[in-house]
């Protein structure tokens, strides 16, 4: 054996390496397996040209764990190195993109995740590295090369029959685990699982019965023989689905797959096949999972892949937010991955990947809105949570939603924009010439003010999902004379405020008394007003400013304590009411005046499902008494 140093300035690297973010060794089985990968189709490449001779067809890597000798090994039967070509690669390129990749990022732990440290890696779990290499070229001799995790390195003749390499690690008394089978086997499933060449780890055993031979009717079938066979454990899928063309796929394949990346998850509702080459290369799959019925919305379940080698499940930097909510795989050479997250956010081929994803998702939701309306309205409650997010989080987005998104109103029918603008024209347009549409955050509980809204003509419409604060506040800001307001923002009559004066039937004096008795009955948090409403409105209403509520609901997004923002909302009298005048005005004794109007208050409250039990059961005692 010949020794050789492998290079000054590398005395440092190893003890740096070894320790390297001790949380993501296990990508040192994804460098090792992507050489191997890349050995193999750099054969297959000279055989095509006919630059190599020989039999190459068979590509299998294997991964060999030997318990007893302490090795792991990973086997191709690529290209192999030659003497030279060992010496140049593994002591000169490896270790230099190495250490220049150590020097950058010694102090950016989240980058290592991503591709970088090479050959190199292997270091983190070894503590001595054979390499075991012979080259496809004619009379070329096996060379083997072992280093021990300091600049010194040996190198001498090997045996070896067949070309390709072997890494042979001898494994470090403190990362033990990788000698375990399954731990080897959940790696090679999380990282290699749709390498593009048969990635074997070891025999697994299959049972297959034989064929049942035929019996007459009314004889009983004897039990059919259990065959058990050992075969290759194969863990990849060498020809996934995102690298197919569409045109031959079928929607139970697309499926098929999606069981395939979750096993536990519901079938998606659709979609999108991604296949671009320029201005980057670009494939993959983006599934619209249901969300409808989870607040707690998952992220991070789209897989990046680089040349179908996994890289990573936090995609955050490369698709825009809201899309962080579909699954399925994106896979691009074209998106740098050793470089740190600021840099790859500012990335030209980034941006332009990111605009691509967001274009073809509104693509497609607009074409399954003009296709089939009725399965996309059907479908809208999962898809209004992706369509609305990204509404309110992509000023582009916004632009191309605007066609698709759909407002649904209480009696369960939807509209777009447009149509819903051309719908309430007529009512609901206010003074101020501003079209006035009137929602509520829980039909269920808002039922009777959604009622009243309605016997007055006004549409309502369902806003109902945490996403929609911030949309209607992007669809006012960006509609053309467009304001949205809760149905308990102010009285039926008042939530379209024309400029009509409604006949006052009390006088000023009759509407302090009742001014005052109200307000010794109304809890702190609440102001009260007598105004003249019409005379079959509700004696007692409650009302929340639409916009204080706002403010109040936006703090307490941003994690302040409720308790510093009490519910305050204004007690509207109606003076018109018959009720009012007889039963405050005409009564002479006190106690009766306020014991009435406090029932009157609770009356209120009780339609907003606001009594609390106290509140609730002197309401009842009150209303036997009076039966
Ligand atoms: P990279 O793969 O990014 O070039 P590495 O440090 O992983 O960096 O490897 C350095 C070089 O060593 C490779 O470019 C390749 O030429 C050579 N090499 C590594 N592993 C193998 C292998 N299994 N078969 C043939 N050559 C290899």
């Amino acid at each position: 054996m010949q020794k050789g140093n492998i290079s000054v300035q590398t005395e440092n690297i190893f003890p740096i390496i070894k320790k390297f973010l001790y949380s993501d060794q296990e990508i040192f089985l994804r460098e090792l397996v992507s050489n191997a990968t890349d050995a193999t189709s750099k054969l297959a490449t000279l055989a095509r040209k006919g630059e190599a001779k020989g039999d190459y067809s068979d590509k299998t890597i294997d991964i060999v764990v030997d318990k007893e000798a302490g090795t792991l090994t990973i086997r191709d039967r690529g290209i192999g190195m030659t003497e030279e070509e060992v010496k140049k690669y593994l002591n000169q390129v490896a270790l230099s993109s190495a250490q220049e990749f150590v020097d950058k990022y010694q102090d950016d732990a989240s980058i290592i995740g991503h591709f970088g440290l090479g050959f190199y890696s292997a270091f983190m779990v070894a503590d001595k590295v054979e390499v075991v290499t012979k080259s496809y070229r004619e009379d070329a001799a096996a060379v083997r090369w072992i280093c021990e995790g300091d600049p010194s390195y040996e190198i001498g003749e090997a045996e070896r029959d067949m070309q390709g390499t072997d890494v042979i690690l001898h494994i470090s008394e403190d990362s033990k685990q990788y000698l375990e089978e399954e731990e080897i086997e959940a790696l090679l499933m999380k990282y290699c699982r749709f390498l593009p060449y048969p990635i074997r780890f070891g025999t697994k055993t299959e049972t297959t019965y034989a064929d049942v031979p035929e019996v007459a009717e009314g004889e009983e079938a004897p039990e059919p023989e259990k065959i058990e066979t050992e075969v290759d454990n194969i863990i990849n899928n060498t020809d996934p689905l995102w690298k197919k063309s569409p045109a031959d796929l079928t929607d139970e394949d697309y499926k098929a797959f999606y069981r395939e990346l979750y096993p536990m998850g519901e079938p998606p509702m659709f979609w999108i096949h991604l296949n671009i080459d320029y201005p980057f290369h670009l494939t993959g799959i983006l599934y619209f999972p249901k969300v409808s019925g989870r607040m707690e919305l998952q992220r991070n379940k789209i897989q990046l892949y680089s040349n179908q080698v996994y890289v990573t499940d936090n995609v955050s930097d490369i698709v825009p937010e809201f899309l962080t909510l579909l699954h399925g795989v994106i896979d691009s050479p074209d998106i740098p991955l050793n470089v740190s997250r600021s840099y790859l956010q500012a990335d030209t081929n980034v941006k332009k990947i990111t605009g691509y994803i967001t274009k073809k998702v509104a693509e497609k939701l607009n074409s399954l809105f003009k296709e089939d309306r009725k399965a996309y309205e059907e479908k809208w409650a999962d898809l209004g949570v992706f369509v609305k997010y990204g509404m309110v989080s992509d000023d582009k987005f916004y632009d191309r939603a605007k066609k698709f998104t759909l407002l649904e109103n209480t009696e369960g029918k939807f509209f777009t924009l447009e149509e819903y603008r051309e719908r309430i024209k007529e009512q609901q347009t206010d003074k101020y010439d501003r079209l006035v549409a009137i929602y509520t955050a829980d039909a269920d509980r808002q039922h009777t003010l959604v009622e009243a809204a309605r016997d007055r003509g006004l549409d309502v419409l369902k806003f109902e999902h945490a996403i929609d604060a911030p949309t209607i506040q992007s669809l006012e800001q960006k509609e053309d004379k467009m304001t949205f307001v809760r149905v308990d923002s102010a009285t039926p009559d008042q939530l379209v405020q024309k400029d009509e004066e409604k006949e006052n039937l009390l006088s000023d004096e009759e509407r302090e008394t009742i001014s005052s008795v109200f307000s010794g009955v109304v809890d702190s948090t609440g102001s009260v007003e007598v105004k003249p409403l019409d005379v079959q409105d509700a004696p007692v209403q409650i009302v929340r400013n639409e916009f204080m509520r706002r403010m109040k609901e936006m703090q307490m997004m941003q994690g302040m304590n409720a308790d510093m923002f009490p519910d305050s909302y204004q007690v509207v009298v109606n003076g018109n009411n018959p009720l009012i005048k007889e039963r405050l005005l005409d009564v002479e004794d006190e106690a009766t005046r306020t014991d009435n109007a406090k029932y009157l208050y609770q009356l209120a409250k009780l339609s907003q499902q606001m009594l609390s039990g106290a509140e609730l059961k002197a309401f009842i005692d009150r209303s036997l008494k009076n039966m």
